[in-house]
């Protein structure tokens, strides 16, 4: 009996190791919310392949998906092929704008440097900001930014903002104090290079922005996904919230397994700060961030952009 028990407990050990060893870095698994990506690489207009509608959704979610007006669309309103699985010319066209926007030579098809690049972990705030700018952008030479704001350009209308992290519930294996740390930090980064400053302020005071872990759905109406996919989201100032997806695997110091607390709260505090996603791959606001990946450095581009948009020189 006791014999059974450790035999028992050996075997569930192994398959916990086996069941997390790999396959979370590993961009193509079933357990990965990109991983259908990769079967449609080499897929190209007027071909149908199963899971075509996935990568119409991913597109559309993300901000590829634009009408006449370069304004963000629904794919039922652009097309009667939203919910199948045709590579249709809007399909085509919004994989162009994906090219074009990550500086991939534009193919229109599913080619491996596209399906590659989009199955990068990601931030879950859309890109359509910078789409239109990139669009605008190949229209007229002239015009060169490398950051963008929300529409209406919100901000904080103060300069001493206060955070806390209302619900302490932190991943399995990771220290409270670890996350409050990496999150200081990276408000720290901000605070070096604006007249801004942040004070964690505790649970149960008033604050500006509140930082928390979540899983799946959790009433924002942005649904987190499971391991891998988007990891994090945050929304425009004056809303303050930041949240982490709860089953991503956390670190301050990340093996190729993991993904950086502070990359991420850097990336996602510029969104509660007002900036938008940056195409320059260099920024902090770039979209996408690897497991094992550490980025914790503001850009010029992101410097540039904080700045302006609170008026500094
Ligand atoms: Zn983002
Ligand atoms: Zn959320």
């Amino acid at each position: 009996m006791t014999l059974f028990r450790v035999f028992a407990a050996t075997f569930l050990l192994v398959s916990l190791v086996v069941l997390n060893s790999p396959t979370f870095a590993v961009g193509h698994t079933s357990n990965n919310p990109f991983g259908f990506i990769h079967r449609l690489e080499g897929s190209r207009r007027g071909q149908s392949i199963e899971g075509l509608r996935d990568a119409k959704h991913y597109l559309q979610k993300f901000g590829y998906y634009l009408n006449d007006d370069h304004k963000d669309t629904n794919v039922a309103t652009t097309t009667t092929h939203q919910n199948d699985d045709e590579f249709d010319e809007f399909l085509e066209a919004a994989i162009k704008r994906y090219q074009l926007t990550h500086r991939i030579p534009v193919s229109g098809a599913l080619d491996r440097a596209t399906t590659a690049q989009m199955m990068i972990p990601r931030c879950g705030v859309s890109d359509h900001g910078l789409v239109v700018m990139t669009v605008l952008l190949a229209e007229d030479q002239n015009k060169s930014e490398d950051y963008r704001f929300f529409k209406g350009k919100p901000k904080w209308n103060k300069n001493h903002l206060r955070y806390k992290f209302p619900k302490s519930n932190p991943p399995a294996g990771l220290k409270e104090a670890t996350i409050k740390a990496a999150v200081a930090r990276a408000f720290r980064s901000w605070e070096n290079v604006t007249e801004l400053t942040f004070e964690n302020v505790g649970g149960r005071a008033k604050a500006d922005m509140q930082i928390s872990f979540y899983s799946r759905d959790h009433g924002d109406g942005f649904p987190f996904d499971g391991p891998n996919g988007t990891t994090a989201h945050a929304f425009q100032p004056r809303y303050g919230r930041l949240h982490y997806d709860a089953d991503e695997k956390w670190s301050d110091d990340p093996s190729p397994m993991e993904m950086d607390l502070e990359s991420i709260g850097v990336h996602e505090i510029g969104h509660t700060l007002g900036l938008l996603h940056s195409d320059d791959e260099a920024a902090i606001m770039y979209p996408y961030l690897n497991y094992g990946q550490i980025k914790r450095k503001l850009q010029s581009a992101d410097v540039k952009g904080i700045r302006k948009l609170y008026g500094l020189p």
